[in-house]
């Protein structure tokens, strides 16, 4: 999230905000996209420390919780996903060790060496891939895991609208053999990387989102904003189907090593 004028694209992020809480995901994922990245991981016991960074509604966060065993931290810029993230752990009786706080992934509270394991779904994009991984592993354990989703280019070249939309968006967005290479340089193993499924997209995000925009629309009649956020929101669907073969999100799970 480009955030600096409180926009991203220059539409109000409050507003953004708002529309998100309506919805279950606030990027493309789904429950067996995380139970699958999580299969890589195997150091896990109920000592454990987890954290979400970027952690949302904790969508995927409540899917980890019930199964791992394991204290998990969500952490998120905006309140009122922590309000829900936390009623969302309430309702699903996890509230003693799964934890929703209001922070930001780029001034984080933990200490050294705290963590077994950085989760950060659809979110390292807002501090950057390489930042992320590198400002982040002090607090891993050496052999902690981290486990990422992030765009990637899935080849070479591709047509120049797409190209030119993710370089205004996410000019770090890469082909995954280079952001593979990006995690060894920071530090880390590379232990998996996989390609979320289409549906990720289509059924666990678009179609959520078609449905929220009803809600949306009804409660801000007449708002240009909205208009203009609806808008985006069909040109992102349009260019997905136009050009998924290039693009998508890909799953990245590293093991931090001593360095
Ligand atoms: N992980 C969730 C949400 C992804 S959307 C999911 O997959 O559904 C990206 C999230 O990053 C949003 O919830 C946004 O509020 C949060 N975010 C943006 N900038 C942030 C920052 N600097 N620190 C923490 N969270 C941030």
């Amino acid at each position: 999230m480009n955030n600096e004028n409180n926009t991203i694209h220059g539409i109000d992020v409050d507003l953004i905000c708002n529309f998100f809480l309506n919805t279950e995901r606030q990027g493309p994922g789904s429950p067996e996209a995380t139970l699958k990245a999580l299969s890589f991981i195997d150091n896990l016991t109920d000592q454990s420390m987890i954290a979400d960074l970027g952690c949302g509604t904790g969508g995927q966060t409540m899917n980890l919780a019930q199964h791992t065993p394991g204290h998990i931290t969500g952490i998120d810029f905006f309140p009122g996903f922590i309000d829900r993230f936390n009623t969302n752990a309430g309702k699903l009786n996890l509230q003693d060790r799964v934890k929703g706080i209001v922070g930001s992934m780029d001034n984080l509270h933990f200490r050294e060496e705290e963590l077994d394991l950085i989760w950060c779904e659809g979110a390292i994009y807002n501090i950057g891939f390489e930042r992320g991984l590198n400002e982040w592993r002090k607090y891993l354990k050496t052999g902690g895991y981290i486990a990422v989703s992030e765009s990637a280019w899935f080849t070479a070249e591709r047509p120049a609208e797409i190209h030119n939309f993710w370089m205004e968006a996410y000019s770090e967005i890469d082909t995954i053999p280079n952001k593979v290479a990006q995690i060894q340089k920071a530090g880390y193993i590379p232990v998996a990387t996989f390609i979320l499924p289409e549906t990720c997209w289509t059924e666990h995000y678009f179609a959520p989102l078609a449905k929220a925009r009803e809600i949306f629309i009804h409660q801000h009649a007449g708002n240009k904003t909205v208009e203009e956020l609806i808008k985006f929101q069909h040109y992102e669907e349009e260019l997905y189907s136009k050009y998924k073969e290039f693009y998508g999100y890909v799953f990245f799970i590293a093991k931090k090593i001593e360095q």
